[in-house]
């Protein structure tokens, strides 16, 4: 028997956090935080695991929906044997280390959330089991001798990220973490496994998603350059909010490649913080994952350091392209404080280029345009919107059709969707059926099992 339980997140794109007890062993597939909530709200339901047997935890990427809560998970099953690929434990081994100021600063301790510290940090990434893509390994339990094989295959999502293959007696189990089938600009596509599973757990981001409306590459890539020559003619600045990690690596080499090829106008580029760090580690690793040039290095890209501008009026004497988190803006953070400079300059722009969670000040920024009045958040401050806003998908998960193609090569008897909104499931639930009849597709909701 086989039991799939969702801890959280299961019917939207916040937290990653899924429990399968296979036959007597317990394993727990990624352990997120919301990135938009905080104390306990933000975490899985781990009392959810109690009466449970638990053994393993896999991680699919460093993505904060999909690790950020692994210090309080260890905090309450110290005994349990995590697994990720070495990519996502030195990145995560990062950002976690960044979060411990925050914790402190933001979030008061209760029962359930407690700040953790650098040292158990440390002694967390000290702990974690390192393997990498395509090395299938055997684990046994000890209370009950029973074995799974394990094999991370690259889910070309970002640097280190793998989707989870699991093999307990020739039953197959495939989790596909966030995944790009198609290459991005640094990062090839995912390589999925060669022989068919019986069961597919596939994230569903972009099943809600018309993929003409985001339009093709080339279309969006024009339409990109286009905008940024005209803004940068008329002597003004961009501003790129960024996730640290993946977007900006990757929107570094489409900018990068298009200044070479004279399609953009050459311009100062600008980065910094977290985002810097972990372009060190995109190159560092670039001959151990599937990247399109390996020989390529981002640091090589001229950068500029944004933390080094004393005045933003140089970016009025200098026409530059700014890549600032965080990506959905939030407040304090380094885009938030820009933006705020950018409204108030007419020839500037501000370029959305991912998805933005509804509750965010990106979201409001996304959905406004030039001559509006806005307030973000909770005080009373409008701001009238003298620069552009022009909105572009670029974007690390597949598109719907890339999420049937997934399914198409792995031939799965059973689907179980998760990570979209009820939009996504609902498209894909019904292409799905459509098109590999007789296949079962369920639906991961929160606590609730499905049993296989
Ligand atoms: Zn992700
Ligand atoms: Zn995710």
């Amino acid at each position: 028997m086989i039991q799939f339980l969702p801890l959280a997140g299961a019917n939207d794109s916040g937290i990653n956090c899924f429990y399968l007890n296979i036959d007597g062993i317990g394993v727990i597939l990624d352990s997120g935080v919301h990135p938009r909530k905080v104390g306990s709200e933000s975490l899985p339901d781990f009392s959810k695991l109690e009466d449970k047997p638990i053994d393993y935890v896999f991680i699919s990427h460093a993505h904060q929906d999909h690790i950020g809560s692994l210090p309080y998970l260890i905090n309450k099953f110290p005994y349990l044997k995590i697994y990720m690929t070495p990519q996502t434990r030195e990145i995560s081994s990062l950002t976690l280390h960044s979060t411990v100021a925050i914790l402190k600063e933001e979030i008061e301790e209760t029962d359930l959330v407690q700040h953790y510290t650098h040292d158990e940090i440390d002694l967390l990434m000290r702990s974690v089991n390192e393997s990498k893509y395509n090395e299938p390994f055997e684990l046994t339990t000890l209370q009950n001798n029973k074995s799974i094989t394990v094999e991370f295959f690259d889910a070309g999502h970002i640097l280190g990220s793998a989707g989870i293959l699991i093999e307990y007696q020739n039953k197959k189990i495939y989790y596909s973490g966030d995944t790009k089938l198609n290459s991005q600009y640094l990062l090839s596509g995912a390589k999925l496994p060669e022989k068919p599973v019986d069961v597919l757990l596939l994230e569903s981001t972009y099943g809600s998603t018309d993929t003409k409306e985001i339009g093709t590459r080339e279309e969006r890539e024009k339409r990109f350059t286009d905008k940024a020559n005209e803004v940068i003619g008329k002597g003004g600045s961009i501003l790129i909010p960024v996730f640290s990690l993946g977007k900006t690596q990757e929107l570094l080499k489409l900018v990068h490649d298009k200044m070479k090829s004279g399609k953009l106008t050459e311009v100062p580029i600008y980065t910094g913080g977290l985002g810097e760090k972990i372009s060190r580690l995109y190159d560092s690793n670039r001959y151990l994952v599937n990247m399109i040039d390996p020989n390529f290095k981002i640091t090589e890209i001229p950068r500029e350091k944004l933390y080094e501008v004393s005045s933003f009026d140089l970016f009025r004497r200098k026409p530059s392209i700014v890549f600032a988190s965080s990506g959905m803006i939030l407040k304090k953070t380094a885009s938030f404080v820009l933006a705020k400079y950018w409204f108030r300059q007419k020839d500037f722009a501000i370029f959305t280029v991912g998805y933005m969670d509804p509750d965010t000040p990106g979201y409001k920024i996304s959905k406004s345009k030039k001559g509006d009045d806005l307030t973000l958040g909770n005080d009373d401050e409008v701001f009238n919107i003298k620069c552009e806003i022009e909105n572009f998908r670029f974007t690390a998960h597949s598109h719907r059709e890339e999420l049937l193609d997934i399914a198409e090569k792995l031939k799965p008897g059973r689907i179980i969707l998760f990570h979209g909104d009820d939009e996504s499931v609902n498209w894909l639930g019904g292409n799905l059926l459509d098109r590999f009849k007789g296949v079962k597709v369920h639906t991961a909701e929160n606590f609730k099992s499905i049993i296989f």
